[in-house]
């Protein structure tokens, strides 16, 4: 059997509804975010149901699939659209972050030559330093960007926990909102969205430290793992096992821990570290890194480890594995993140879905 990605929409709806009725009890709107699933069509709808206010997503190729298939929720496109692509992001999408006055002046030109209004959320960086305008041009760019004809600037957004890993705080989240009252003030007019960042506010949401003013959240990881790796937690009340990889034993052999030769450098540039613990029995599985980033994954039977993998083969000791292990049979693997990420556009792996109205729909995708 080819590997697959095992993916319960059931439960991918009920973290969703789970996470926007605990936004809505604080009138916070949520985003749900599809990049971290290539914008699976049964998994969008999934999310759909779960009841967001809008579907946001990274990539233009996610969003279009989006449209093409169906799918009429307000979008909201999450990288700084590029300068080439203007046309298209006026074309499909209803809002876009934006930091960059040049772009932002390119999608009112477009927009307006569509006889269109396309609406802009500015990003603000509050110190992590991934994209956003410092405070100190904010004022400025949002004085500019409201001039512009063809497009709307609807609110402040900020983004947490990706390049420099900093935390969201009451300061930091607090410090948008005020920013955000104080150009509402310059503008003479209110802004409808402060936009709080990922899943990793979420815990202050819980905490109820989420500073009052925020008002949208664009949560992908909560939604989907049920985790929050910033925070290092899993969410409480969320589904951790909506999503499992499984790929069959090919080889399974009693074999020495240490290799026999001299060691050169691995298939990937790396010389390899090797502990001697006698003789163990090993399985080979049909996956590797070609499939899936291998860091991103663990064997959820216990006493299995990986202990290697190249493009095709992954290596597991399985002398302690909790379960007898033969040829043939398929291990299950839970996923991070990124395991998600690369799992889901591997065209090796085929995607079977679970619950909702898809039972053991098996697409390529
Ligand atoms: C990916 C992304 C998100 C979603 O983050 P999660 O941690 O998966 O919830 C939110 N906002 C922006 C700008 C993003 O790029």
């Amino acid at each position: 059997m080819s590997p697959s990605l095992q993916i319960n929409v059931d439960k991918i709806q009920y973290n969703t509804a789970t996470i926007v009725e605990r936004c809505r009890r604080q009138s916070i709107s949520v985003l749900g975010v599809t990049k971290g699933f290539t914008a699976i069509e049964q998994i969008v709808q999934a999310v759909v149901e779960g009841g967001v206010d809008g579907l946001a997503d990274s990539r233009m190729e996610n969003i279009i699939e989006m449209r093409d298939r169906g799918f009429h929720l307000p979008i909201t496109l999450l990288r700084i659209p590029r300068l080439s692509d203007v046309l298209n992001v006026i074309g499909y999408v209803d809002t876009s972050v934006n930091s960059e006055f040049t772009v932002i002046q390119a999608l009112a030109d477009a927009a307006r030559t569509r006889g269109r209004v396309h609406q802009v959320i500015l990003m603000i960086d509050v110190g992590d330093l991934r994209e956003g305008l410092l405070q100190e041009n904010a004022f400025r760019a949002a004085v500019q960007t409201a001039k512009l004809q063809g497009v709307k600037l609807v609110g402040l957004g900020t983004n947490m926990g990706c390049f420099g890993g900093v935390l969201p705080s009451t300061d930091n989240l607090g410090l948008l909102v005020r920013l955000t009252r104080a150009i509402e003030h310059r503008l003479g007019s209110q802004l409808e969205v402060v936009s709080g960042g990922g899943t990793s506010s979420l815990l202050l949401l819980e905490n109820g430290l989420l500073p009052s003013g925020i008002n949208q959240l664009r949560i992908g990881e909560g939604i989907l793992l049920g985790t929050d790796t910033t925070n290092q937690r899993s969410i409480p009340g969320l589904h951790q096992d909506a999503f499992r990889l499984q790929a069959e034993v090919i080889e399974l052999k009693e074999k020495p821990s240490l290799p026999i030769g001299e060691i050169g450098r691995d298939a990937f540039g790396n010389i390899p570290q090797f502990v001697d613990l006698g003789n163990r029995k090993r399985a080979i599985v049909a996956l590797g890194r070609q499939d899936v980033n291998i860091e991103g994954i663990w064997p959820l039977t216990a006493g299995i480890t990986i202990i290697g993998a190249s493009s095709d083969h992954l290596i597991l000791d399985v002398t302690d594995s909790e379960t007898d292990i033969r040829m043939g049979n398929e291990i299950a693997f839970g996923l991070t993140y990124s395991g998600l990420l690369s799992a889901s556009q591997s065209r090796y792996i085929a995607k079977v879905f679970i619950g909702g109205r898809y039972d053991r729909t098996n697409t390529g995708h």
